[in-house]
């Protein structure tokens, strides 16, 4: 059984005060719902990592970077190492989102090397794929999504993969209220398994994460958590008030 993983990804949103009384109203209307049944994580702007991990000390919500830079120290102005990230409270770190790539033009080899450096320093990386709406319509997603799982996870031993999360999040539907249907989500979550299953072993598939990200709101959690591969949710715009995520939280369990 893979245990329920949500993540709110909180982009470039939030101020200092507004960043730790969100944390602190999430961990607040948990309750006790993530002690043993859900993994949940939030992925503040750099800037309010530090606070946001005062907010959550002593509460099984965890902390993650919206990204993380490959190299370790050095001239790399405007980054951010995974030690940097380990040393202010992060569990996690989003690798290759979608703004980074087609916003801020990453390619998969940039991304392959997060990916491990963030493996490398402890972080656990959450590898997100996904197929914008021109290679959806040209039904070119299984051909888009199996070059960015190959391409972002090239190198990464079996020994390695249970430190990884793979997100689904089509493109299309980031930021634009357009959900993939449960049963869009489901073909690409199984195709993403069958992959894993061809590059590391069947063991290894069965027992990586997949989440589903692209307008998740309260109201489409459930019937998305209840499709057989779908094991969490990447959220964005429904991360940013408490009272949708923890619904959302409280509906994947
Ligand atoms: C995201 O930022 O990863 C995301 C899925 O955003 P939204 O939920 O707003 O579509």
């Amino acid at each position: 059984m893979r245990k329920p993983f949500i993540a709110g990804n909180w982009k470039m949103n939030t101020d200092s005060r507004g960043a730790v009384k969100l944390a602190e109203s999430i961990v607040r209307d948990c309750g006790d719902t993530t002690d043993s049944k859900v993994d949940v994580a939030v992925c503040p702007p750099f800037v309010y990592l530090q606070a946001v991990a005062g907010a959550l000390s002593s509460s099984p919500v965890a902390l993650g970077s919206q990204d993380v830079y490959f190299e370790q120290k050095g001239a790399f102005t405007g980054e951010i190492s995974a030690a940097m990230l380990k040393d202010v409270g992060c569990t996690y770190a989003l690798c290759g989102h979608s703004e980074r790539r087609h916003v801020i033009g990453e390619a998969d080899e940039l991304i392959n090397k997060k990916v491990h450096a963030a493996v490398s320093g402890g972080l656990l990386p959450i590898l997100c794929v996904g197929e914008l709406i021109e290679e959806r319509k040209t039904n070119k997603t299984a051909e888009v999504v199996t070059r960015q799982m190959k391409k972002g996870l090239a190198g990464i031993s079996e020994a390695k993969m249970p430190a990884i999360t793979i997100a689904y999040e089509p493109v299309w539907a980031i930021g634009t209220g357009l959900t993939a249907t449960p049963q869009q989500a489901q073909e690409v979550h199984a195709l993403i398994r069958k992959l894993l299953a061809g590059m590391f072993s069947e063991k290894l598939a069965e027992e990586i994460r997949i989440q589903y990200g692209g307008s998740v709101k309260p109201d489409n959690a459930a019937e998305l958590m209840n499709q057989q591969d779908v094991d969490g949710l990447l959220v964005g715009g429904a991360s940013l008030k408490a009272d949708d995520f923890v619904t959302i939280i409280k509906a994947s369990v």
